[in-house]
């Protein structure tokens, strides 16, 4: 069972306990991306599963009628087992699922292999499929411009791997800047589809900024446990995912958000302390 403190951050381990968590979401007008906590699987046996997990997810979203969708990991559904496990995966996942299919982007050495299986399932989907971009990747300006004819959605983040310093921003400033200057250009040059996917109140504001300027939709994403009454307000004006992080293996997705913030921490520790 996990405990309260770790329930802040992820929606419960079953299936069941993830899909009531959007149904709780979308009573309060934020819609729900889900995903099975699992990664960097070399057994093509627990890719198989997981994308079998997708399968069933999508469905008990579709049954329950629920307003939400899916955000797979690559390396959950088999990109370090192989190319055609990864692809065979995916494919089964986007033409089983009766809803919106993501793709999270993983290590800076997955992201061809990531924006090629993207891009083939976002034009056979005629965009029923979105994909994750890194403003910290000094790569990222060229992709945009790639994906700026490309049907489905594009979420920009600012990066969680760490890549070398040759091809990624490594000061916080300069990923800042380079948010902006990414975000600016999807809403110059993206139809729709603009996902911004931070917790930045300034990247944020910026967004809502050029949503004045240029009208093009965009929507906003937040994880599940950070900000969330932020999410709720801006649900009154704006279109508001929430990411929710689900399944048995809690812990380690836990352990990251406690350590990558010092409010998280305290947080934690009140609760240790006072229960
Ligand atoms: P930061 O730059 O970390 O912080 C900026 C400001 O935001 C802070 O000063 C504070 O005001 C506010 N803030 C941030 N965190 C908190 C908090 N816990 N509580 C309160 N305020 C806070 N990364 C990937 O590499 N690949 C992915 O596929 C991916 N998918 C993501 C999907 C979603 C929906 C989200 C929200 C993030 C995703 N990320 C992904 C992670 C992302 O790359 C960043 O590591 C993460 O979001 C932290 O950056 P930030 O923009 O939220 O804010």
């Amino acid at each position: 069972m996990i405990p309260p403190i770790a329930n802040n951050f992820v929606a419960g381990e079953t299936e069941a306990e993830a899909l009531d968590h959007v149904e709780e979401l979308n009573e309060r007008g934020v819609k729900g991306i889900l995903n099975l906590l699992g990664e960097h699987y070399d057994d093509r046996a627990d890719a198989d599963a997981d994308a079998d997990a997708y399968i069933d997810l999508a469905d008990g979203l579709a049954r329950r009628d629920l307003d939400g969708c899916i955000s797979v990991k690559p390396s959950q559904i088999g990109l370090e087992v192989s190319d055609i496990a990864f692809e065979e995966n995916l494919a089964r996942i986007v033409e089983a699922a009766d809803c919106f299919v993501w793709v999270d982007m993983e290590d800076h050495d997955t992201v061809d292999r990531t924006l090629d299986a993207f891009e083939r399932h976002a034009r056979e989907t005629d965009g029923n499929v979105g994909v994750c971009v890194q403003a910290n990747l000094k790569r990222t300006g060229d992709t945009l411009e790639r994906l700026a004819d490309c049907p489905g959605k594009v979420r920009l983040v600012k990066g969680a791997y760490d890549p070398p310093a040759e091809i990624a921003y490594k000061e916080k400033s300069k990923v800042d800047e380079m948010y902006r200057e990414y975000l600016t250009y999807m809403f110059e040059e993206f139809d729709d589809g603009i996902a911004v996917g931070s917790h930045d109140p300034a990247m944020v504001e910026f967004a809502q900024e050029l949503y004045e300027d240029h009208g093009t939709p965009f929507e906003i994403q937040m994880l599940t446990g950070v900000r969330e009454s932020a999410q709720f307000e801006l649900a009154d004006e704006y279109e508001v995912y929430q990411y929710i992080p689900y399944g048995s293996k809690w812990f380690s997705y836990f352990y990251r958000r406690i350590r990558e913030r010092k409010a998280n921490a305290l947080f934690a520790l009140r609760a240790i302390v006072s229960p």
